[in-house]
């Protein structure tokens, strides 16, 4: 392999799935996008609200993401504003790791909202 044919952290993958829909190759319900991330709604939601926040960039999990503060609240403040005008109340969740339920490998915050949320959902 050349350096030039290395990808560097971040670069989009052209094998995942949210790396697609950030690109509009996959379709999705977008409730939210700006130039640092998107967010849709869950093809197979586990609450009445069930949204996914999605940076654009090709990171692993949530401790790529720590690498950068500012995004990771970003993340979370956008999570909060969708659910303000959706209820209020909501549950974050980063699954992290194929063992802990991960099953998308580019993070993504699953933002769970809407009645009363059962304990252990996801
Ligand atoms: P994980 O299991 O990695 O924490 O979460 C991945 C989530 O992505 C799952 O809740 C799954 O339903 C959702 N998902 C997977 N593929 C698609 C897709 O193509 N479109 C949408 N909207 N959600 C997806
Ligand atoms: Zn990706």
């Amino acid at each position: 392999m050349t350096p030039s044919d290395a990808t560097a952290p971040g670069d989009p993958d052209p094998d995942c799935v949210f790396c697609r829909i950030v690109a509009g190759e996959i379709p999705s319900e977008r409730v939210h996008e700006d130039e640092q991330v998107i967010a849709f709604h869950d093809l197979s939601p586990q609450a009445p609200v069930h949204l996914l926040v999605v940076p654009r960039t090709h990171l692993r999990d949530v401790r790529e993401l720590s690498a950068d503060p500012e995004l990771l609240a970003h993340v979370t403040t956008v999570a909060g504003r969708l659910t303000g005008t959706r209820g209020g109340d909501f549950r974050l969740i980063f699954n992290t790791g194929a063992s802990a339920g991960q099953t998308v490998f580019h993070v993504h915050a699953h933002v769970l909202a809407g009645g009363e949320l059962a304990e252990g959902a996801l």
